[in-house]
C-alpha cells in the first residue's frame, strides 16, 4: 500500500471536505463511497455531499451564533462545504439554507475536477490493514464496515434512532390561511423577511392537534436496539409527550410573527414550513422529525391549518445513527489510538450535524496531509470553535455518558470578567467569537502547508 496516498473512505460532509483539503496540500485522495451502487435508506442519489435531510446549514451569524462561527472558521480554511454552499444559498432569514440537489452535483463536480482527487465506487466491508485512512462513513455507515469497526474497537458503534421532517408540495398548501414571514421579519432583503411559510392554530385546534399526536400510531423500536434521538432534532410526539405546552415553546412558538389573515388575533401557536427547494414547490416542516406512522402521520399533519390538503414529497421516518465513544478510542489527531494509520472524521466521530461534520473532515484532512507530508500539524486551539469540538469528542467530553455533540458555546472556555447569565450574554457571546476568530487565524498562519487556493 502506496503510504502517501490517503484513502477516504466515505463520501459524504467530512470525506468531501477532507478531500479538498488534503488535495489542495498536494496530497493524492482516493475517495472510496458505496453509492450509487450501494445505497442507504436516506440518501436518493450517487452525488457526494448530499443533505439526507433539512436543507439548512443553520445559523449563519458568525457573531452570536456557534454554528455561524463555524461556518466563519469554515469559509477562512478554504472550505469546500461553505463555499459551495454559499453558491447555491436559499432565502431563510438569519439562517444558511441550500438548494441541495445542485449543492451536492457542485461539490461532486469540484472534486472530481481536483488533479489530485479520483474516486472508487464501491462499499468498503473491512478495516483496511496499511497505508492512510481516513473512515468518514456517517451515522449509516454500511453494516458489514460497522461490524469490522465494533470488532477492531471492542467498545465502540452504538446504534440510536433519529427522525426526519416531512417535505409537503407547496401548491398543496391553503395560503389563504397561511402566510410569508420571518420571524420578527429578520432578514436583510425582502426574500430573507419572508422565507417561511406559517399556520397559524388557535388554542383548541392545538389542544386537538396535541391529543393527535399523542394518540398516533408510531413506529416501534426494533429489538436489540437503543432507543436515543439526537438533541434539537427530537420527534415532535416525544416533545408533546414531554408536556402539552412543549411545542408552543419549540418548534410551534408564536413569537414574532402577525397573520395578516386575522392581525388583531395572535396565533396560539405556529407551524413553520421553509423552501426546500430553488424553485419553491418543495417546503419542509421546520422541527417536525417524526416517528409516526405513514398512515396517522398524513391523518395528524392535515389538521394544521393550511396543510388539510397537503401532499407531501416525503413523509418523517426514524433512522441510525453510528457513532465511536472517541474520548477513549481517538486521540487529539482523530486516529484510532490502537491503529495510528486509521483515522475518523464526521458524524461518526461523535459530532452532530452536516457543520459539524464537514468540520472535523476538514480537520481530519489537513491533519493526515500534513503527517503524510512529514510535518505534523497541531491541534487547533480550544478557543476556536473548531478545536472546541476536536477538544470534546477526543477528551473533553465525559467517556460513560458521550453522547453525540453540536457544536455550541458550553464547548468555549469562559472569557474573564464577563457578566454570566440572559443579561451578558450578547457581550459574552461576541467576545467568545472574537477570541476564537483570531485563535483560528494564528492556527491556519502557523500551518505551515496551508492551502489558500479558492473553489
Ligand atoms: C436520516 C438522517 C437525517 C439527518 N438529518 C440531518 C439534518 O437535518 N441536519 C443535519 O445537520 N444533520 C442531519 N443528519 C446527520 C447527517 O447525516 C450528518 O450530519 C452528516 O451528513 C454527516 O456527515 P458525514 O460525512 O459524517 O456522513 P454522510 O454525509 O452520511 O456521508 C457518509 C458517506 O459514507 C458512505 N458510506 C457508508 N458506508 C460506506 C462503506 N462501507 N463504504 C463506502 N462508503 C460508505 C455513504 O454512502 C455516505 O456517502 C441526518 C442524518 C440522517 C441519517
Amino acid at each position: 500500500m502506496d503510504n502517501n496516498t490517503l484513502h477516504i473512505i466515505g463520501g459524504g460532509m467530512a470525506g468531501s471536505e477532507a478531500a479538498w483539503q488534503a488535495a489542495h496540500m498536494g496530497v493524492r485522495v482516493v475517495i472510496h463511497e458505496m453509492r450509487p451502487a450501494v445505497g442507504t435508506f436516506a440518501h436518493r442519489t450517487g452525488d457526494l455531499a448530499e443533505m439526507v435531510c433539512s436543507n439548512s446549514f443553520r445559523s449563519d451569524d458568525d457573531e452570536q451564533n456557534a454554528v455561524g462561527l463555524l461556518h466563519w472558521e469554515m469559509r477562512a480554511a478554504n472550505g469546500l462545504i461553505m463555499q459551495t454552499a454559499d453558491r447555491h444559498r436559499l432565502p431563510a432569514g438569519g439562517a444558511l439554507a441550500v438548494d441541495r440537489d445542485p449543492f451536492a452535483r457542485s461539490v461532486t463536480e469540484a472534486l472530481m475536477a481536483h488533479p489530485n482527487v479520483s474516486v472508487e465506487y464501491g462499499e468498503v466491508d473491512s478495516l483496511p490493514e496499511s497505508g492512510q485512512w481516513i473512515i468518514a462513513t456517517g451515522p449509516l455507515t454500511s453494516q458489514k464496515l460497522g461490524q469490522a469497526i465494533a470488532a477492531e474497537t471492542g467498545q465502540g458503534a452504538l446504534a440510536f434512532f433519529d427522525a426526519i421532517a416531512p417535505i409537503v408540495h407547496h401548491d398543496s398548501i391553503d395560503m389563504s390561511r397561511a402566510w410569508m414571514q420571518s420571524r420578527y421579519d429578520k432578514g436583510e432583503t425582502e426574500a430573507e423577511r419572508t422565507a417561511y411559510l406559517n399556520c397559524p392554530m388557535d388554542k383548541p385546534t392545538y389542544e386537538a392537534f396535541i391529543d393527535a399526536l399523542l394518540a398516533a400510531d408510531k413506529t416501534e423500536f426494533h429489538e436489540g436496539e437503543t432507543a436515543g434521538y439526537f438533541d434539537g432534532c427530537l420527534p415532535i410526539e416525544v416533545m408533546a409527550e414531554r408536556g402539552r405546552e412543549t411545542l408552543r415553546h419549540g418548534p410551534m412558538k408564536p413569537v414574532g410573527l402577525t397573520n395578516p389573515h386575522m392581525p388583531d388575533v395572535k396565533p396560539w401557536a405556529v407551524v413553520q414550513l421553509r423552501r426546500d427547494n430553488a424553485l419553491g414547490t418543495l417546503y419542509n416542516i421546520v422541527g417536525f422529525q417524526t416517528k409516526m406512522k405513514y398512515g396517522a402521520q398524513t391523518e395528524v399533519l392535515r389538521m394544521i391549518p393550511g396543510l388539510e390538503n397537503a401532499r407531501f414529497a416525503r413523509l418523517g421516518g426514524i433512522h441510525r445513527n453510528t457513532f465511536l465513544n472517541s474520548p477513549t478510542l481517538l486521540d487529539d489527531q482523530m486516529r484510532l489510538r490502537a491503529r495510528p494509520n486509521i483515522r475518523f472524521a464526521g458524524q461518526i466521530t461523535g459530532v452532530e450535524g452536516y457543520v459539524e461534520s464537514a468540520a472535523m473532515g476538514l480537520l481530519a484532512g489537513r491533519m493526515a496531509a500534513a503527517e503524510i507530508l512529514g510535518h505534523p500539524l497541531a491541534t487547533p486551539p480550544q478557543d476556536s470553535a473548531m478545536g472546541a469540538l476536536i477538544h470534546h469528542i477526543t477528551g473533553g467530553a465525559e467517556a460513560k455518558t458521550f453522547q453525540p455533540m453540536n457544536v455550541n458555546f458550553g464547548l468555549f472556555r469562559p472569557v474573564d470578567g464577563l457578566k454570566g447569565g440572559r443579561r451578558g450574554r450578547k457581550d459574552r457571546y461576541k467576545a467568545y467569537t472574537d477570541r476564537a476568530k483570531s485563535a483560528w487565524n494564528d492556527w491556519l498562519a502557523n500551518s505551515r502547508l496551508d492551502a489558500e487556493q479558492p473553489v
